[in-house]
């Protein structure tokens, strides 16, 4: 369809290493220009805790609503967005967005939840990030125990700052989740400097759960460790029953995945709320 669409459009999404300067000015052009005239959107994907089947939150995951190539998925801009630095406009308009929302829910009637927000090492490494997210718990007028922030550890963080910003961010009263736990090169090295909230374990080692034993092995392991560290732990990527059922015998606390739920538009989340709520009250 994108190639019916003109050799423009179809240029800008060619894979990133192959695109000469021009296609990634393109690209670039077009990134400016959608933050400017609104075009991304956040879906949200439910987390649910296992003890109880609850809704405890959402992962706001953000889209391009491309006018002419349809729903673009992060995959395609983030990184383009992170070399050129658009990625700080765009993440703060990503948690503004997220916290207005989940504040939105809540004045709605809605039990509060937690909303978690992908952050990019470049937000991370900027020095206002601290004022940023203060600046947008005030506006937005969210309570900052509903606010998680994601990173992971493939940021190329320098050490003495990470440990500041993320001291002043737990200060606000928010909390900080390792996101695709296990992919990196220094996630224990993490765990022992800074004080973390949540382990995320990555979909990768929950895909083949079933069959490759190892990855069922590291599973099992992770989330033994987090019960013994005291914090909490959650697995994405969960597709099926059986998956479900290996992390329910690990007592792993929280899944997010398509078995459940697929990210979802708030509009939809909305009406998900609903129904489930009805169906409490009822029973
Ligand atoms: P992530 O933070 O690890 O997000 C999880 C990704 O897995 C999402 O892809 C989600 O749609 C997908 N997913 C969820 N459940 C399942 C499942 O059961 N099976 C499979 N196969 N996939 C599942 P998405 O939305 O395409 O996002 C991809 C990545 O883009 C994210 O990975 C995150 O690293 C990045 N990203 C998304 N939104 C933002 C953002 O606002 N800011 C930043 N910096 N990065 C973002
Ligand atoms: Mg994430
Ligand atoms: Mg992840
Ligand atoms: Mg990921």
């Amino acid at each position: 369809r994108a190639k019916d669409e003109g050799k423009n459009n179809y240029a800008i999404f060619k894979p990133t290493q192959n695109s000469g300067g021009l296609e990634r000015l393109t690209l670039e052009n077009s990134i400016r220009k959608a933050l400017q005239q609104e075009e991304f959107v956040l879906y949200y994907q439910p987390q649910i805790k296992l003890q109880t089947g609850e809704i405890i939150g959402t992962e706001a995951l953000v889209r391009w609503k491309h006018p002419t190539l349809g729903l673009v998925p992060p995959g395609k801009f983030i990184p383009i967005a992170e070399e050129t630095g658009l990625i700080v406009p765009l993440g703060e308009w990503v948690l503004r967005t997220a916290c207005r929302q989940n504040q939105i829910w809540k004045e709605k009637g809605f039990a509060p939840m937690k909303v978690s927000v992908n952050l990019s090492s470049r937000q991370f490494s900027k020095q206002n990030l601290v004022d940023t997210v203060k600046r947008i718990l005030l506006e937005t007028e969210l309570d900052p125990q509903y606010l998680e922030l994601e990173i992971t550890e493939s940021m190329t963080m320098n050490v003495e700052i990470a440990i500041e910003v993320l001291g002043k961010l737990k200060e606000l009263g928010i909390q900080i989740c390792i996101d695709d736990f296990g992919t990196g090169y220094s996630n224990l090295y993490y765990l022992k400097l800074f004080s973390i909230d949540r382990l995320k374990i990555d979909q990768s080692f929950v895909r083949d759960i079933m069959t490759d034993t190892n990855d069922a092995d590291i599973v099992a392991t992770i989330i033994a460790m987090a019960h013994k560290l005291g914090i909490d732990v959650i697995a994405e990527g969960v597709e099926n029953k059986d998956q479900l059922d290996f992390l329910r015998s690990q007592n792993c606390h929280e899944v997010q995945g398509f078995y459940y739920h697929r990210p979802l538009p708030a509009n939809e989340i909305e009406q998900l709320f609903t129904r489930t709520s009805a169906m409490k009250t009822n029973s």
